[in-house]
């Protein structure tokens, strides 16, 4: 059985075809330029993950939105409930970069966080 990937660990955007045996074990590797698309494929195959970034909105800020990010890639299957998650939430300004916006972030044990500042009015 082939599956197809296209390598999202650089902007090359390599279309790398997998074959796998009965087992479900990988048996070839094609399309990929380098070692770091090989590595992509066994881990989309075995634990895929991505880090998400988006915004949050705050109450009594300078800015209406504070950008955000897992603080480690998490699983796939993941990302869709935490970024339905986030659009729940307002923050109250200030907020500080690093700041922990949701602790074990669907149980995942991984934070998501402020990646910028919002200041309140007056700078606080
Ligand atoms: S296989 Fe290598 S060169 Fe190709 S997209 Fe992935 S990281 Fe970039």
């Amino acid at each position: 059985m082939e599956r197809k990937f296209v390598c999202i660990r650089c902007p090359q955007g390599c279309e790398i075809t997998t074959t796998l045996n009965g087992n479900g074990a990988i048996t070839e590797i094609t399309g990929n330029s380098c070692r770091i698309g090989a590595d992509f494929v066994k881990a989309e195959l075995t634990d895929a993950r991505r880090t998400l970034t988006t915004t949050v909105r705050v109450s009594g800020g300078t800015r209406p939105l504070c950008p955000v990010w897992t603080e480690k890639p998490v699983p796939k299957d993941k990302v869709l409930d935490l970024a339905a998650q986030l659009r729940t939430i307002t923050l109250n300004a200030p907020v500080s970069a690093g700041q922990i916006i949701i602790k074990n972030a669907a149980g995942t044990g991984i934070n998501i966080v402020a990646s910028a500042p919002v200041m309140a009015p007056g700078g606080k």
